[in-house]
């Protein structure tokens, strides 16, 4: 029932160079009296959105300094995903209803999938509402110690959804958030951790790949890497507003008549609603064909991305509801300023005017994104900055620093540090 996802092996040795010495030692260090613990990961996809491409690459490097980790994801189908994607909307603060039949769904496949999962593990990581139900259902045997880590804004659910959800999370001896203010109302743990996501700079998506390179790539999908790139990278959601970034592309391209935009954006296999906001994108689009809608089934894969995002001259992220938004740290990563919303984690990587600017309208979005095609040094600064700022806080070595940091506090080796809950 749940299946296993084989991930490459990987070792810290190669960070190295990227994030230093001091910072591998510790780790090695960090996870000695943890050696051999089974920790497995659960969510509900394999591929597509952030979730995923995080669990690439901890695992892998969980296992590197001497765990036994694991990846496993849960069995759905397009019935069970409608509801989990109306949950995932409806935790956000989305006002969609959540009835009796849909939260039956939920039960009967968090019933199901609890069936076939099988322990012993020392950790339990379940990750998101997909497959909350799992410690309930299996009640709690498989695991030693049973941790939730939401990536999504829970700052302000709809209450029809959180009131469903409360009694399953409040099960979990430890809940991870990425930012305090994500912690919605009344919901305690034992443990509460604050963890903000990372990404992994050596990955096919964020290695570093050269102006070449990457502008060859970008030409396969017709993209004039002579002319102005305007991009955003990101699956086809409401919440990730493509069709603002439409306008706001227009807006600029009546000043920068040159001006291309490209929307990347994955098709997640747990996310129905991609296809209809796809079309919606594309109908926004019309005509104009400077305009490229592209995502994973026209070839757009790790590499790709990276490709796009080292050659765009200016990267958008217009979300108006965010969990972190891995896709800005990536851009970040790469040079780029990015112009963002004012949502969610969006703020904790562009610091406005620093590394990036926070705009809250599309006017504002292509007012800023126009600043920066015209003033191509304040560009490069800005990139600087946030590259450097991404290196110190959002890179995946502090992502394992943090796990092997709470599952020593979950063990009781680390008493004095106490609880940060
Ligand atoms: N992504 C991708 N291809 C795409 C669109 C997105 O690989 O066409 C990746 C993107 O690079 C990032 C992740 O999916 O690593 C999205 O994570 P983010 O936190 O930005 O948003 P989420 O989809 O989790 O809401």
């Amino acid at each position: 029932m749940l299946t296993q996802v084989p991930v490459q092996s990987k070792s810290l040795q190669v960070y190295r160079p990227v994030v230093g010495d001091n910072v591998v030692d510790r780790l090695y260090a960090l996870a000695e009296p943890l050696r051999g613990a089974r920790v497995v990961h659960v969510n509900a996809t394999a591929y597509g959105g952030g979730v995923a491409e995080i669990l690439q690459s901890l695992v892998p490097l969980m296992r590197d300094v001497g765990l036994d980790a694991h990846w496993h994801v849960i069995e759905g189908s397009d019935e069970f995903f409608n509801v989990t994607k109306a949950m995932h909307n409806g935790l956000q603060g989305m006002d969609v209803p959540f009835d009796q039949g849909q939260q039956a769904v939920w039960v009967r496949y968090n019933r199901l999938n609890a069936a076939h999962f099988s322990g012993p593990y020392d950790f339990i990581v379940v990750h998101d509402p997909q497959p909350a139900g799992l410690r309930h259902f299996t009640g709690g045997r498989p695991g030693r110690h049973w941790l939730w880590r939401c990536h999504i804004d829970t700052s302000t659910p709809t209450p029809a959804f959180w009131k469903f959800l409360v009694p399953y999370l409040s099960e979990y001896e430890a809940g991870i958030f990425t930012m305090r203010e994500y912690v919605g109302p009344g919901l305690r743990f034992s443990h509460l951790a604050i963890i903000a996501p990372t990404i992994d700079p050596l990955s096919p998506k964020n290695r570093p790949m050269s102006a070449e390179e990457a502008r060859r790539i970008v030409a396969r999908f017709g993209v004039d890497t002579e002319r102005p790139l305007m991009l955003q990278v990101s699956r086809f959601d409401p919440w990730k507003d493509p069709l603002g970034v439409i306008d706001a592309y227009r807006l600029v391209k009546a000043r920068v008549p040159e001006l291309q935009l490209a929307l990347v954006g994955s098709m997640a296999s747990d996310d129905p609603e991609g296809w209809y906001f796809y079309d919606r994108t594309l109908r926004h689009a019309g005509e104009d064909f400077d305009i490229y809608v592209l995502h994973n089934y026209h070839g757009v894969g790790n590499e790709e991305v990276n490709a796009f995002q080292t050659v765009a001259d200016v990267v958008v992220q217009k979300s108006v509801r965010e969990g972190f938004g891995l896709v800005v740290t990536e851009a970040l990563w790469k040079g780029k300023p990015v112009v963002g919303g004012r949502a969610g984690g969006i703020p904790l990587q562009v610091i406005d005017g620093q590394t990036g600017f926070l705009v809250e309208s599309v006017e504002t979005c292509a007012d800023r994104v126009l600043h920066l095609f015209q003033h191509p040094e304040e560009r490069a600064r800005m990139g600087g900055r946030g590259r450097e700022h991404v290196r110190r806080h959002f890179l995946i070595t502090r992502l394992l620093e943090d796990y092997l940091r709470l599952f020593r506090r979950l063990e009781g080796m680390d008493i004095q540090e106490g609880r940060t809950g």
